[in-house]
């Protein structure tokens, strides 16, 4: 089972810390702040208080027997950076960051991130979506200009198949998955029937999947 070493323990460090507690996983919690390490001490595995710019004491902590390090501590990119490159020094083999923006994000990449986080972004991306169209339930963007998006069905699509709705030729989209109720059909067939209160979740470039949102 992986193991986790989260961080930076604001409101995002500390609820992906908990969330991967309550799922059983071994977490190993960093924060230079004591009250914080307090707050989460019963939840998590281990809570430490320790500098995360401090490589010794990273070492002392055996940080490289990890598998994934989700950093978040704050907007200081001087310490963002060190202690991306400290745990990638130490092997540590897949570091989180979280980025307030782009271009800290670029410079977090550069220096060996294997992946940069932007959550406020995100969430703002997700909700302004989630408000211009009234059957989008949600969009996840998963590369820029492509996202993935899930989508009530209209009644346009209710009792058709997937093949006569010919959603891919129309607007060169792709249905990941149908849920329906507490079921999910994934990857549905072309003979596949939309059948009312389904849920689409469509993969495709942006500007498509605006098109679809309102067949
Ligand atoms: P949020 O996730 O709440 O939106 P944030 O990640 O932008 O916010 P903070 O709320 O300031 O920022 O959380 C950053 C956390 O990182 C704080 O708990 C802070 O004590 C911790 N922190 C900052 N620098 C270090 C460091 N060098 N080593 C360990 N922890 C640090």
């Amino acid at each position: 089972m992986k193991q986790f070493i989260v961080i930076g323990l604001g409101r995002f460090g500390s609820s992906v810390a908990e969330t991967l507690a309550e799922n059983d996983y071994e977490v190993l919690a960093i924060d230079i702040d004591g009250e914080r390490i307090q707050n989460i001490a019963d939840t998590v595995t281990h809570a430490v208080e320790a500098d995360a710019t401090d490589e010794e004491a990273l070492k002392t902590l055996g940080v490289r027997n990890f598998d994934v390090a989700i950093i978040s501590i704050g907007d200081n990119i001087h310490a963002n950076i060190l202690c991306t490159l400290i745990l990638k020094e130490l092997n540590v083999p897949y570091v989180v960051v979280k980025a307030p923006d782009t271009l800290h994000g670029k410079v977090l990449t550069k220096v060996g991130a294997d992946r940069v986080v932007y959550p406020e972004r995100d969430m703002g991306v997700r909700i302004a979506h989630n408000l211009i169209s009234s059957n989008v339930l949600d969009y996840i963007e998963f590369a820029p200009d492509y996202g993935v998006v899930e989508i009530i069905a209209s009644s346009k699509m209710v009792g058709k198949s997937l093949a006569e709705l010919g959603l891919r030729g129309k607007f060169d989209v792709n249905v990941m998955a149908v849920k329906r109720g507490q079921d999910i059909i994934i990857a549905p067939g072309a003979n596949d029937k939309i059948l009312e209160e389904d849920v689409l979740v469509v993969m495709g470039k942006n500007e498509n999947l605006d098109k679809m949102k309102h067949f």
